[in-house]
């Protein structure tokens, strides 16, 4: 067997335009150690420590032989570094990390009696600018690739000890607008990572087209989609994109998607004292989703410094929630954690907040 000199290769190659292993599956890796003259089941030895041992260097890799560990330190695996990690008092984990290029996203880790949920971002900021997101009023630098979504993953397990449950795509940045990797991440993070496709989901606000694109790849993971108003008046003085991008058009490619999938919805429906909160909103909400297999997860208002909108008290959400419930539209409130730390909601940004731990 004659074994590559991965040096000679990795000079050849300008080191930055290797792309880093993590996010690969296991047929793509084990093509890879055999182009580096290694055989086969190499392949799958990496596949096991990338993903279950989560070493974060190949020369780590105590079954390889010493010769290639020395040869290919400089082969990225991709992952990142905690920059900064704070705790909320109930015990989600914000952490801002690190990326190659020194940008730096947020990951949230939420923990529940059985379940690790991450909260995953998708782009470098956010380029929606919806009003009542902090994540949009500090601008888009760019998407994310494959390996550094997966990699966000892996860095809450490994700091958590314990094995993710649940991803949801709901942190910085819009899904949608980088589908390729969004895509990617995900198939792996079912296969590789070993995250059932039901315990996944993808967060968007409705990009034209890219919502039945995505129903035709047959997923089985939840679509969420951020609704926020009952009315595209509304919708658009609150969203910016849904001048271009009415709510009913909307509306019906989230029809087609259920079609297609034959899996439900669940729309997002942010609650703003007295601007969506009324309960003839929440009939407006009813009309809108009558027949509609879907579900609706209200969220109420966590406070961002740049706009002054109110969260309704206990009372108007449950008022709301009973309009809905007697109109037969399955509901949930999705009363964010991690508020204190920064971590909830539409509250991502880069900085750290006031609170350190
Ligand atoms: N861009 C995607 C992914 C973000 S998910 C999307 O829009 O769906 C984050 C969810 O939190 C979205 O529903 C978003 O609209 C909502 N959100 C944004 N700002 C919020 C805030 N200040 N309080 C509560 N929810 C907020």
């Amino acid at each position: 067997m004659s074994v590559t000199p991965l040096v000679s290769q990795v000079d050849s190659v300008k080191l930055h335009e290797i792309p880093p292993l993590l996010g690969a599956s296991l047929a793509e890796l084990t093509a890879w150690v055999q182009q580096q003259g290694q055989p086969a089941y190499r392949g799958k030895q990496l596949h096991e420590w990338i993903y279950q041992k989560q070493v974060r260097s190949l020369a780590d890799i105590s079954v390889f032989p010493k010769q290639w560990r020395a040869e290919a330190t400089e082969i990225p695996i991709g992952r990142s570094t905690i920059h900064h990690r704070a705790v909320a008092a109930d015990a989600t984990v914000k952490y801002l990390l690190k990326l190659a290029d020194n940008q730096i996203i947020e990951t949230v880790g939420i923990p529940t009696d059985k379940r690790l949920t991450v909260c995953v971002s998708t782009q470098v900021g956010c380029p929606m600018a919806c009003d009542f997101c902090a994540t949009g009023k500090g601008g888009y630098k760019r998407n994310l690739k494959r390996y550094e979504i997966v990699d966000q993953v892996l860095t809450v397990q490994e700091d958590f000890q314990q094995r993710v449950s649940n991803v949801v795509f709901m942190g910085m940045g819009e899904p949608l607008l980088n589908t390729e990797n969004v895509l990617a991440a995900l198939k792996s993070l079912n296969q590789d990572v070993g995250i059932g496709a039901r315990s996944l989901t993808v967060s968007t606000v409705g990009i034209r087209d890219r919502i039945r694109e995505f129903a035709q790849h047959n997923l089985q993971i939840t679509l969420a989609v951020s609704l926020h108003a009952p009315n595209q008046a509304l919708r658009k003085q609150l969203i910016p994109s849904a001048r271009s991008y009415p709510l009913e058009d909307l509306l019906a490619e989230c029809r087609e998607y259920v079609e297609i999938t034959g899996r439900r919805v669940t729309f997002e429906y942010i609650l703003l004292a007295g601007v969506n909160d009324l309960p003839e909103h929440a009939l407006q909400l009813a009309k809108c989703l009558r027949g509609f297999q879907s579900h609706v997860n209200l969220i109420p208002y966590n406070p961002i410094a740049e706009v002054d909108y109110k969260r309704p008290n206990r009372d108007r959400i449950q008022a709301f929630v009973q309009v809905l419930k007697q109109q037969q539209i399955a509901v949930s409130v999705r009363y964010s954690r991690g508020l204190e730390a920064d971590a909830a909601c539409g509250q991502l940004r880069t900085s750290k907040g006031n609170h350190n731990s």
